[in-house]
């Protein structure tokens, strides 16, 4: 299963951590409830796409001696199965769906000069379904007295509340809480809605 890495900072800076197996070692499985601290099981790689990375990052895992099975710690920057980081899907959704600028202009607002239109397509597809969803699920995160535009439709009421909490703190609530991903969950994965462990078979669009 992945959970996300308690950490906060640049990528530059979780390549230099990552290393050091100990400094977020879970001190129990998230699986078992095995009240043992999990063992260093090497990395997994994946391609991430940041406005000023492009590149593969290593991805710590751990075992729990008890159940064998593993736990990765993916960093909260990064979506599970989307190569592209969080800060870009969010910076090419704002700039197109709550500022209405062009795909085109949309894309290099999200440092991403040269991408193709299906891309941007597909982004803007997935996370309309996925609005009204996230739009309930991100009620606990409404900043008290942060005025509520009840005219709007989801995807823009969304992208503000998105905007206010934060793409990555409402990202690691949605994911640890409720398991919701920001763009929908690709058929491949069970969205249950209980912990869920991943599969890592299907491509990353
Ligand atoms: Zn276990």
């Amino acid at each position: 299963m992945q959970i996300l890495h308690p950490f906060a900072g640049s990528i530059q800076h979780y390549l230099d951590e990552i290393s050091d197996p100990d400094r977020y070692r879970p001190d129990h499985c998230p699986q078992c409830e095995a009240t043992h601290p999990l063992t260093g099981h090497g990395f997994y790689r994946r391609t991430l796409v940041d406005a000023a990375f492009d590149g593969v990052l290593r991805v710590r895992r751990y075992l729990c001696r008890s159940c064998k099975r593993t736990v990765s710690l993916l960093p909260e920057f990064a979506l599970p199965w989307l190569r592209f980081s969080i800060s870009v899907i969010a910076m090419f959704l704002v700039a197109r769906l709550l500022n209405g600028l062009t795909l085109v202009a949309a894309a290099r607002a999200a440092a991403q000069a040269v991408m193709p239109y299906q891309r941007g397509q597909f982004w803007i597809r997935r996370f309309q379904k996925q609005a009204p969803a996230l739009s309930l699920a991100l009620v606990p995160l409404a900043v008290p007295g942060h005025p509520r535009d009840p005219a709007a439709d989801f995807v823009s009421r969304t992208l503000r509340m998105l905007e206010s909490s934060g793409w990555i703190p409402a990202h690691r609530f949605l994911f640890s809480q409720l398991r919701v991903h920001l763009l929908g969950w690709p058929a491949c994965l069970f969205p249950t809605g209980r912990r869920t462990t991943l599969a890592f078979a299907c491509p990353a669009p």
